[in-house]
Order: C-alpha cells, then sequence, then structure tokens
C-alpha cells in the first residue's frame, strides 16, 4: 500500500462527466489499496472567468481580492469531486488549502508556498478516506488566503507529495505526456518516455506551460518521483498500464539519454523587451535600473548589457508582457530621476524560443545550427542567452511558431 498524489488539471475536471471520470479513476486506485490525496485545479476556463469579473470592475484590482476570488474556483472543484467519489462508494473529505493548512508567503497572485502540515490529511487517509485539497491556494501568516501563479495547482501536488513523503505524484492532464515540444505547436512533436529533472527545469522555466516551474523545483529538491499522464483515457484500465504510461521525470540520466543531444524545444509566447539607452557605465547601475522592478515584485527574465566603448551603454533586459507597463512607469520616473540615461525603449511583442538538452554540454556546434536555421528563415535574432543546457533567443513575436517548427525540424526532433 503506497500514498500516492493525483493532480487533474483544468480540463480534466472540465464537465461533471469528467469530473465522475475522475472520480472513477481514483476510486480504482483508491480499491487497489493505496492512499490518496486528489489536488485538482478549477473547471478549464473558470479562473480566467473570475479574473475577468474583476477586471470589468477594475483596470488594477486589489491583489489580494483577486487571490480570494480566484481561489474560489478550485474550492469548487474539490467539493464537487468529493461528491462524486461519494457516488463511487469511496468516503472523501475535501478542504481548501487554509483547512489543511498550506502555509505561504504573502506575494498575492504569486505566493511561494512555506510549509505543509500534514497531521489532518495524513489522519483522514489512515481512517480510510480518500483526502481532496485545492491546487494553487493557501494562506499566509497574517491568514489571508493566497494563490500560487497561473498554473499553481501543479505546485501544490508537488509540494503535498514532499509534504506527506508520498511515494509518487502523478500530473494527469489533456495531453498523453511531455513532448519534444508543445504538440499543439508543432504536429510532429513527440512524446518523452523520460525527461531529466533539469530538462524540465528547463523547460518549464522557459515556457513550457506543460508543468508550473515550482512544482519541478519542489520534485527536485524532495526527490519526488514525478509522472505526467493523461487524463483522457479510460479510468478503468489497468493500474499496471497507467504507471508505464506519460512521461516520468528522472534523476538520473541514462545512456539513451545522452544520445540525445537536444531533448525539446520551448517557448514563452508573451514576452516583453525593454531598453535603457546610452547608460553611464558605472558600477552600482544595474542595480539601480532592476532594483525597483525587483522591489515592486516584477519577474525580470533575460538581461543583456553590453560593454561600454565611449563609457555609455545600452541595458536590456525582458519581463512578462502583463507587466511591461508597470516596469515602462516605474523605469521612466526612475531614469529622469536617478539615472542620467538617454532614453527608455520598449517592444511588447516579442516572444522567447529556446533549444534544451543535457547533451548539449557534450556536443559542439548546437547554437550555429540553432542560428542558422533561424537565419534561413529570415527570422532576426534580437537577444541571445545560454546556459549549459540550453539556447534561448528573443525574436518578433510574429516568428515565433515558425522558429518552434524549423528548430524542431532540424534538431530531428520528430524522429524517435
Ligand atoms: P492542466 O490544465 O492539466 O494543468 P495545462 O494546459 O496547464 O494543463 O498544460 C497542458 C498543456 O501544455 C498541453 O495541452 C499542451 O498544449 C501544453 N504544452 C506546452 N509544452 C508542452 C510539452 N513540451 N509537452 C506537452 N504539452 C505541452
Ligand atoms: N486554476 C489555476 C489556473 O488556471 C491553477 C491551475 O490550473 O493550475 O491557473
Ligand atoms: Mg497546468
Amino acid at each position: 500500500m503506497a500514498l500516492i498524489v493525483h493532480k487533474y488539471g483544468g480540463t480534466s475536471m472540465g464537465s461533471v462527466e469528467r469530473i465522475k471520470n475522475v472520480a472513477k479513476r481514483v476510486a480504482k486506485w483508491h480499491k487497489a489499496g493505496h492512499k490518496l490525496v486528489v489536488v485538482p485545479s478549477a473547471m478549464s476556463g473558470e479562473t480566467n472567468r473570475l479574473l475577468g469579473l474583476a477586471k470589468e470592475i477594475s483596470a488594477q484590482p486589489d491583489p489580494r481580492e483577486l487571490d480570494a476570488i480566484a481561489a474560489t474556483g478550485e474550492q469548487v472543484s474539490v467539493g464537487l469531486l468529493a461528491i462524486a467519489l461519494r457516488e463511487q462508494g469511496i468516503e472523501a473529505v475535501s478542504y481548501a488549502g487554509w483547512q489543511v493548512p498550506i502555509k505561504t508567503d504573502s506575494a498575492f497572485t504569486k505566493a511561494r508556498i512555506s510549509d505543509i502540515e500534514g497531521t489532518r490529511v495524513l489522519a483522514d487517509l489512515d481512517a480510510g478516506r480518500v483526502v481532496v485539497i485545492t491546487g494553487f491556494q493557501g494562506i499566509d501568516p497574517d491568514g489571508h488566503v493566497t494563490t500560487l501563479g497561473r498554473g499553481g495547482s501543479d505546485t501544490s501536488a508537488v509540494a503535498v507529495a514532499a509534504a506527506l513523503n508520498a511515494e509518487e505524484c502523478l500530473i494527469y492532464t489533456d495531453v498523453d505526456g511531455v513532448y519534444t515540444t508543445d504538440p499543439r505547436v508543432v504536429d510532429e512533436a513527440r512524446r518523452l518516455d523520460k525527461v531529466t529533472f533539469e530538462e524540465m527545469l528547463e523547460m518549464a522555466s522557459l515556457g513550457s506551460k506543460i508543468l508550473q516551474i515550482r512544482s519541478v523545483e519542489f520534485a527536485g529538491k524532495y526527490q519526488v518521483k514525478t509522472r505526467v499522464l493523461s487524463s483522457l483515457t479510460d479510468p478503468m484500465m489497468s493500474l499496471d498500464e497507467e504507471m508505464c504510461s506519460g512521461t516520468l521525470i528522472t534523476f538520473e540520466e541514462d545512456e539513451e539519454m545522452e544520445k540525445a543531444v537536444i531533448s525539446g524545444i520551448a517557448f514563452q509566447r508573451d514576452e516583453a523587451k525593454i531598453t535603457v539607452r546610452g547608460v553611464p557605465d558605472r558600477p552600482g547601475i544595474a542595480y539601480q535600473i532592476l532594483g525597483p522592478i525587483a522591489d515592486a515584485n516584477i519577474d525580470v527574465d533575460m538581461i543583456i548589457q553590453n560593454q561600454s566603448v565611449d563609457g555609455k551603454t545600452d541595458f536590456t533586459f525582458t519581463v512578462p508582457r502583463g507587466e511591461y507597463q508597470r516596469a515602462m512607469t516605474l523605469l521612466q520616473s526612475n531614469v529622469k530621476d536617478h539615472i542620467a540615461a538617454a532614453d527608455v525603449l520598449g517592444d511588447p511583442k516579442v516572444s522567447k524560443v529556446s533549444v534544451v538538452g543535457v547533451g548539449m554540454r557534450s556536443h559542439v556546434g548546437i547554437a550555429s545550427k540553432a542560428f542558422r536555421t533561424l537565419s534561413e528563415e529570415g527570422i532576426n535574432i534580437q537577444l541571445i542567452s545560454t546556459s549549459e543546457i540550453k539556447i534561448s533567443v528573443l525574436i518578433d513575436e510574429k516568428y515565433m511558431e515558425l522558429a518552434v517548427r524549423a528548430l524542431h525540424k532540424a534538431f530531428e526532433l520528430d524522429q524517435a
């Protein structure tokens, strides 16, 4: 008998029929003798709908209230799933994040989990109940409801699995695993049986929305055995078959994985680029530019600064497109008041495309092959950043899908 955590995403919970199927699958696992904790998302479209209501009332809604609203989507899901489980003859209990409690910091709309108290859940499991816990939400030290950022139910599930020392965390979604790239963009994308933790971390951080990055970080930190698989298969398929399906995130690289130089192409559609021109090249300037941005809790992604020739340089960085206006406003007043820079330019219509693979460490020529592929398609590269296992380029958003397809083909990711 093992303790297993299941996570079901929005599409998997998307209708009453789908919720009944989730309940059948969970009941099957429970009847096989396992202890089950289930972490569902809100029904698909629900979080957007809720946030949309707030935005209809205010252009800049208060983040605390946004979290109070958004958290209700998952609250409905847990209740419905617990009821569906009871219909399957399973004793089930639902909890909101604060009831567990799942403790977080106070960064509304993107809170981080600090601690999960497992006593109550473990007592229910010992009593033979299936425990259904809201994804995406927690409670801060002052008792306010928080949410973990879009896609945050993945993180809730893996964090719960880590806190309860679960044997495995199964992330059920609307595709049957992790692919070489988003199968909705490239038809030839191929499912990977295994992906290394490092590659998954890069892919998630570079925009693959299949898993929220913090869930991968938790999986790595606590060595949680995590598998991504489909919720849209026959819920009564055998457990053995289910356990071999999907994609396993592994913590060890085997020979086969080293042979594959590139494992995937990731992309981030909604980026924005900001350039501060004519910045005086002196100590402290990067901090002066980015400090206020960080203080405003805006995530900065790529940062590029060239060497100065005449004591002046250009400083470019990227932020999520949704934060573009806020970042520009902050920077413009900062430049005017404190930095003797020439001006601030921005482009909110850029995308980032990245080539990822652990095999890159031991192979040369990957970057030049990527650059040649993009040049053959006539795509201009605006920024480049690299690490040991990835190459990212920032390009005009209108070429994003073309770039992803061209790179997927050039690196022969369609071939097993
Ligand atoms: P859920 O609601 O289950 O959390 P998401 O929509 O958040 O599901 O994530 C699943 C989606 O991620 C898929 O439908 C797919 O379009 C997208 N995706 C992006 N990159 C990949 C990838 N490399 N492999 C598989 N799916 C991917
Ligand atoms: N419901 C939340 C969202 O739409 C969390 C999740 O689905 O993981 O982002
Ligand atoms: Mg998701």
